[in-house]
């Protein structure tokens, strides 16, 4: 650790008099802690040595992937002679970051006598640090997780190996790449960490530009089965931004998660009792209103992940692993939800998903009720047979 400081310090005197020519005559060395509490503040600290007195010191912060850049007007403290104390404090209420997201930051001294100095770019990790986490590294996964043993960790990793080898074979995708796993062990902390007010169900979330899945796995008797489910799902998010950039928030959510739900190694196995109970009752949600976002109802939101699957598992199965990638790049390149299919696939969203209701979908429905009324068939049929036999017996009778 003191090292580690060390080595921080020299870097940040030997950047300043690297990269302040107008100013380095001022700044000596300028050393920044920074402290947070997650969901709460962030604390920037700087002590400055400088041979000119500080008048006004701005800190510049932004999170990677975030388009905003915050800015604050740091208290600036005379602390002895050529001595300053700069302090910052951020309320994450008035701009939060996502989870485990790296911000980078800088600070712009103005002095007495007018001019400028600009620190070099610094960053730190906005960890959810309510939790103490500990961390198991296997190739480019990272497995992070305070409640359970190593075991435990062992079979993120594992299952996260699994669900990679799954999605090569869904779809040709590039290498993963470095991604953390973080597993909070209820629900309740992951939607706090997510801020997501009122959505209860969420049990998994990834931020696929940060390479960041946080999923929670409560400890019970499926621990591990959730873990089939969330953890791929979540990997396939992750590798789709990467295999085709900001293109990703073009597609459509029910392809995005149609085919993060298509990745799951232990499929929810609710989807197809929802979806043969709605086709029956006819009351699907037609796929247009499921190309900008899911409901957050939680019943809708559970049919909107149920049809997004069957539907792309059934474009799947229809145009195979090439006509997804045709699919995927139409939508990459900014076509809506209609014309891309088109593009890809030759039919419109419209027609697709007819074929879809039609092929997949109604012939299921009317497999499950031939199977519902066989035995009734079957009755029906030893009712009718007893007199039939009768009757022919009776012919047989006379005609003797
Ligand atoms: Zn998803």
């Amino acid at each position: 650790m003191r090292h580690k400081s060390f080595f921080i310090l020299l870097f940040t005197i030997i950047s300043v008099l690297l990269n302040s020519g107008q100013a380095y005559a001022q700044v000596e060395s300028l050393q920044t802690d920074v402290t947070h509490t997650f969901g709460d503040t962030i604390q920037f600290r700087a002590g400055v040595v400088s041979t000119s007195p500080i008048k006004a010191a701005i800190i510049f912060f932004q999170a990677d992937g975030d388009t905003r850049t915050n800015l604050g007007l740091a208290e600036v403290e005379t602390r002895g002679f050529r001595r300053f104390d700069l302090t910052y404090i951020h309320s994450i209420k008035d701009y939060s970051f996502r989870p485990f997201s790296v911000v980078r930051f800088h600070w712009e001294l103005t002095f007495q006598t007018g001019e400028t100095y600009t620190s070099p770019v610094e960053f730190f990790v906005y960890t959810d640090n309510r939790f103490d986490w500990q961390v198991l590294k296997e190739k480019n996964l990272s497995a992070h997780w305070y409640d359970g043993d190593l075991q435990f960790a062992q079979e993120i990793l594992d299952i996260a190996q699994d669900g990679l080898q799954k999605i090569q074979n869904l779809l040709p995708m590039p290498e993963a790449g470095a991604i953390q796993i973080y597993t909070y062990a209820d629900s309740a902390s992951l939607q706090s960490a997510l801020n997501t007010g009122g959505e209860s169900w969420v049990a998994g979330h990834a931020d696929p530009d940060l390479g960041v899945i946080l999923i929670a796995l409560p400890k019970s008797p499926e621990q591990l089965l959730l873990a089939r489910q969330r953890i791929p799902h979540e990997l396939m998010h992750v590798l789709l931004y990467r295999d085709v950039g900001s293109g990703y928030f073009n597609l459509p959510v029910w392809l995005r998660e149609g085919l993060s739900s298509g990745a799951e190694l232990y499929p929810n196995p609710d989807y197809q009792i929802l979806l043969d109970e709605s086709v029956a009752q006819g009351r699907l949600l037609p796929m247009r209103s499921l190309c900008e976002a899911f409901p957050r109802e939680a019943s809708s939101a559970l049919l909107s992940y149920a049809e997004a699957q069957s539907f792309t598992n059934y474009l799947h199965d229809r145009f195979g692993a090439s006509g997804l990638e045709a699919l995927i790049t139409a939508y990459a390149n900014g076509m809506d939800c209609e014309s891309g299919a088109e593009r890809a696939l030759g039919k419109n969203l419209s027609q697709l998903e007819r074929d879809w209701q039609r092929e997949a979908l109604s012939q299921n429905v009317a497999l499950k009720a031939f199977q519902n009324l066989l035995p009734w068939g079957v009755l029906l049929l030893a009712v009718l047979a007893v007199p039939l036999i009768l009757a022919l017996l009776n012919l047989r009778g006379t005609s003797q």
